[in-house]
Order: C-alpha cells, then structure tokens, then sequence
C-alpha cells in the first residue's frame, strides 16, 4: 500500500506518466482540484484551498486502503513533508517517483502548451528547487525513490502492485 507521490517540474510529465500506469481514480492532481475549488486549473490563488481538498481526499482513501498517486511538481519540502506525514498517519509507505527532465526540455514543450504561459523562469525556479531536494528524499521519509533521468528509464518503468 503506497502513497505514490510524482515529483518533478512543469512538462516533466508527470500527468502523462501517471495515467499510463494507474487509473485515472487513483491519481489525484492539483490543477484538477484548482479546477474543483476555483474553476481555472491554473489559479495559483487557488492553491491553499485546492491542497486541503486534495489532502482530504488522499486522506479517505489512504484510511479505505486504496492506492493514491499525488499528480503535483513536489519540488518544495514542505509539500512532500505534508505528504509523507498524511502517510505515516494512515500507516502507508510514501514512495517518490521523481521525472528527473531537462530544463531545457521542459520549457521547450510548455512553450507548445496553450495552459502554460507562465514563462521559463518558473521551470528554472522549480529546476533549482528539484536538485535541492534529490539528496534528501530518503531523509525526507520515502521507502523508494525512483529517480528516472532518461527518457528510456521514464518510457521503460512498470509498476507491480504487491498486494
Ligand atoms: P504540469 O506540472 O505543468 O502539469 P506535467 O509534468 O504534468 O506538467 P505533462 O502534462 O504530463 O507534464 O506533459 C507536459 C507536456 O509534455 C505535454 O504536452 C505532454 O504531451 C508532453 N510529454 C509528457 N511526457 C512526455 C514524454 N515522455 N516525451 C515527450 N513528451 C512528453
């Protein structure tokens, strides 16, 4: 029983990633829960009301013993360690899948999404906070940290789900 938690930067592809390998039920995604409390996915005022409707949500399904796969970039420590601790409440193990992307990568295919107009300095901000945290996810609380740094290693992954 996991609390999957994607971490990476705008266009890593962390939606993508997770909807090629869990249900759309299990994933829960902040832009879809801005979408919930503030009708604009992209609100950033949104944020603090979109994260509690979130963490509520994880809440009831980690307490019903379902799998929960967190769709949002992570790169900030105090997210994940909200995270970790929603999973330590419900006695799961947090595992962190990290989309290790190039910047450049990142801002060039943003760059070709209507949704994403907020500029490449936000990928960068997110780029540097990302390597701040890789050292210390272990530390942080995770059991696993998949760091995929290739795109073989992002298109090759599978996941088994141990009963
Ligand atoms: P955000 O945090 O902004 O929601 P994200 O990390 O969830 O971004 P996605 O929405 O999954 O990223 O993907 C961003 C863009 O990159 C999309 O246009 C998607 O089609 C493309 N993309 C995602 N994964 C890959 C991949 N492995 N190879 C090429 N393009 C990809």
């Amino acid at each position: 029983m996991s609390l999957v938690v994607m971490i990476g930067t705008s266009g890593a592809g962390k939606t993508t990633f997770a909807h090629r390998h869990f249900a759309a039920t299990q994933i829960l995604s902040s832009d879809a829960f801005r979408g919930m409390v503030a009708d604009d996915a992209n609100d950033q005022s949104a944020t603090a009301a979109a994260f509690d409707a979130l963490h509520y949500i994880a809440g009831q399904r980690l307490a019903a013993g379902r799998v929960t796969v967190i769709d949002a970039t992570n790169v900030q420590r105090p997210a994940r360690a909200q995270l970790v601790r929603l999973a330590r409440e419900h006695d799961v193990l947090p595992v962190a899948i990290v989309l290790d992307v190039p910047e450049s990568v990142c801002i060039a295919r943003n760059e070709e999404r209507p949704d994403r107009q907020f500029g490449a300095h936000v990928v960068s901000r997110q780029h540097r906070e990302l390597r701040r945290s890789l050292k210390n996810l272990d530390r942080e609380g995770f059991r696993r940290v998949h760091h995929l740094r290739t795109p073989a290693e992002i298109s090759g992954a599978a996941f088994e789900v141990e009963p």
